[in-house]
C-alpha cells in the first residue's frame, strides 16, 4: 500500500519552473487523497495563468503515477489564498538570504502572515489605514517610488497586502511586468523605508505580477499624473516656443502624418523661415528617418539643444527611447517627458514649430491642445470616409479644447498614371471633411512613390523645389503661411 509519506517524497524534487524551488517546500500541493490504487492532490499556484502549468502538471502526474500501485492520479489546480502567498513568499525569501552572502534567513512571524490585509486607501488614493503600526507602514511605503515610473508604490497600487508582526512587516509587492530588473532595487527601498522605524526588524517580501488590467490602470495613474501639474504647464506659451505652433493630428496612423509633416516643414524652411520639428508619435518615431537627422542632442545647462541643419531644428523623443520599450510604457512615460520637451529644448528663434503627434484623440494631444492654447492643429486625412470621419473626430477635440483649427491636408488623394489620375481611396473626402468644419481645406496630395522613397530615406522631396512632385506640398506651406488660423477658431 502506497502512504502520503511515499507521494510527498516522489514530488519533492519537482521545481516550480518559474520559481526554482520545490513545490512541496513552497507549499503548494495540498489535500493529498489516497484511495486504493487512485490518487487525487491539489496543486495550488501563486499566480494564475503561469505560462508552467501544463509542464507542472505533467511532472507531477508522472512521478506519483510512477509509484508502486498507483494506475490513476488526479491534480485539481487552484489558487492560493493570500496568506498563503505570502507565506509562500517568505519561504523563498529565507532560502534565498539563506544562499546570499549576507547569511542568515529572514524570519517573518506567522502573525505577520496572517495578519495580512490590502491596504486602505481612500477615494483619492490617499492612505486611510486607521491601525497606528500599518498607517506607519503605509506612510512610510509612501516614500517609495517606482524607479522607472517615479511615482509612489502605493499610488500606483503596486502594494497589495500588509501584514504585522510584533517586530516584523509582510508586504505583497505587484509588479507591473514579471521579472522586472528593478525587482531588487523596490526590495531594498521597501526595506530600507521600513526599517527606519525602530520596531521593525525584519520585512518580508512577496513579488507578484499585475493583470493586464492592472496595468492599465498604472497607465491612466501615471497619465493623469502628468496632466496634475497645470503650473508646469501654464508657463508654456506658444510664443516662448516660436511664431506660430503647428500641431499635426490625424485619426488614425498610417495616413501620411509624419511624411506631410515632414514634407511641409522642408517646404517652409526652403522657403527661408525658420522651422523645428518635434517628434512626440510615441508609436513610431519616423521624424529622424524622414528627415535624415540623426544624432544625439547635447545638452546645454538644463537645455536639450535641437539637432540642427540650415534653417531646420528638429526633436525627436525617439532620440532618447528604446526602441524595444513596450508601448504601453513609451505612451505615459513620455507624455510626462513630454512636458520636459516642451519646456526645455531651446529652440532658436523659430517661425514654425511642427508638433508631430500620436495619432487619435489619446492624452498626449489633449494634453498639447490644452498646453498650448494659441496652437493650431493641421488634420492630415486620407480621402476614405473612415479616415475622415476620424479625423473628425480629432477635430471635435480641437472643438473642445479651443484650439484653433488650421485647416485639412488630404494625402494619398489620387494616383497619377500617363497623366490619368486614379482616385484610388475615393475622391474628396478631405474637402468634405473641411466644409463640415467650418475650416480652410489646404490642399491634396497625391499617392507618389517617389514621396514614399524619398520620405523613408531621409531626403524629402521638398529638398528640391524643381520637383514637380513637391508642388503640392510648397503651396500647401504657402497657404499655411498666409492663414490667420486664430482667426478661425472653432
Ligand atoms: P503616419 O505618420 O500617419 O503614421 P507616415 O507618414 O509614417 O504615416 O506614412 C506611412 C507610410 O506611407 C510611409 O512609408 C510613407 O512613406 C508613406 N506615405 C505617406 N504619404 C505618402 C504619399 N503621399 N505617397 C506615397 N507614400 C506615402
Amino acid at each position: 500500500m502506497i502512504d502520503e509519506q511515499q507521494i510527498v517524497q516522489a514530488l519533492k524534487p519537482i521545481k516550480d519552473p518559474d520559481l526554482k524551488f520545490s513545490i512541496v517546500k513552497l507549499g503548494m500541493i495540498g489535500n493529498i487523497g489516497i484511495d486504493g490504487d487512485k490518487v487525487t492532490l491539489s496543486l495550488k499556484l501563486p499566480l494564475p495563468g503561469s505560462p508552467g502549468e501544463k509542464t507542472l502538471l505533467d511532472e507531477i502526474k508522472s512521478a506519483v503515477s510512477g509509484l508502486n500501485g498507483v494506475t490513476d492520479t488526479q491534480v485539481t489546480v487552484s489558487l492560493m489564498t493570500d496568506a498563503e502567498r505570502l507565506d509562500l513568499a517568505n519561504r523563498i525569501h529565507g532560502r534565498e538570504e539563506k544562499g546570499g552572502a549576507s547569511g542568515g534567513p529572514t524570519q517573518i512571524s506567522e502573525k505577520a502572515v496572517a495578519n495580512a490585509a490590502p491596504l486602505a486607501l481612500d477615494s483619492d488614493g490617499k492612505i486611510a489605514e486607521t491601525d497606528p503600526k500599518r498607517r506607519q507602514v503605509a506612510e512610510a511605503l509612501e516614500t517609495v517610488e517606482d524607479p522607472e515610473i517615479h511615482l509612489p508604490l502605493t499610488a500606483l497600487g503596486m502594494v497589495k497586502h500588509i501584514g504585522i508582526g510584533d517586530d516584523d512587516v509582510a508586504i505583497e509587492v505587484t509588479l507591473t511586468v514579471p521579472g522586472c530588473p528593478l525587482k531588487d532595487k523596490i526590495s531594498s527601498d521597501v526595506t530600507a523605508a521600513l526599517k527606519k522605524h525602530d520596531w521593525v526588524r525584519n520585512v518580508g517580501i512577496q513579488f507578484g505580477v499585475m493583470t493586464e488590467e492592472q496595468r492599465q490602470r498604472v497607465a491612466e495613474i501615471v497619465r493623469s499624473s502628468g496632466q496634475e501639474q497645470p503650473d508646469a504647464w501654464k508657463k508654456m506659451s506658444p510664443e516662448e516656443l516660436a511664431k506660430r505652433v503647428i500641431v499635426v493630428c490625424s485619426g488614425k496612423g498610417g495616413v501620411g502624418k509624419s511624411t506631410t509633416t515632414t514634407n511641409l516643414a522642408f517646404a517652409l524652411a526652403n522657403t527661408g523661415y525658420r522651422v523645428g520639428i518635434l517628434d512626440a508619435d510615441v508609436y513610431g518615431f519616423s521624424i529622424p528617418r524622414m528627415t535624415g537627422i540623426h544624432g544625439q542632442p547635447r545638452v546645454q545647462g538644463d537645455k536639450l539643444e535641437p539637432l540642427a541643419k540650415g534653417n531646420l531644428q528638429i526633436m525627436s523623443m525617439g532620440y532618447f527611447v528604446d526602441e524595444n520599450a513596450p508601448v504601453i510604457w513609451r505612451g505615459p512615460l513620455l507624455h510626462k517627458a513630454m512636458k520636459q520637451f516642451l519646456q526645455d529644448v531651446s529652440w532658436e528663434n523659430l517661425d514654425y514649430l511642427f508638433l508631430d503627434l500620436p495619432p487619435g484623440t489619446g492624452d498626449v494631444t489633449l494634453t498639447i491642445a490644452q498646453a498650448l492654447p494659441n496652437a493650431e492643429m493641421l488634420i492630415v486625412t486620407t480621402p476614405q470616409p473612415v479616415a475622415t470621419h476620424v479625423a473628425g473626430r480629432v477635430a471635435a477635440l480641437a472643438e473642445r479644447t479651443k484650439i484653433a483649427l488650421l485647416g485639412v491636408v488630404e494625402n494619398m488623394s489620387y494616383y497619377e498614371k500617363n497623366g490619368v489620375r486614379e482616385y484610388i481611396f475615393g475622391k474628396g473626402g478631405g474637402k468634405e471633411l473641411a466644409e463640415k468644419l467650418g475650416v480652410p481645406f489646404l490642399g491634396e496630395i497625391p499617392l507618389d512613390q517617389t514621396i514614399r522613397e524619398r520620405s523613408d530615406t531621409g531626403k524629402p522631396v521638398t529638398l528640391d523645389r524643381k520637383l514637380a512632385i513637391s508642388t503640392p506640398y510648397f503651396e500647401i506651406s504657402e497657404r499655411i503661411a498666409n492663414v490667420h488660423a486664430p482667426l478661425i477658431s472653432v
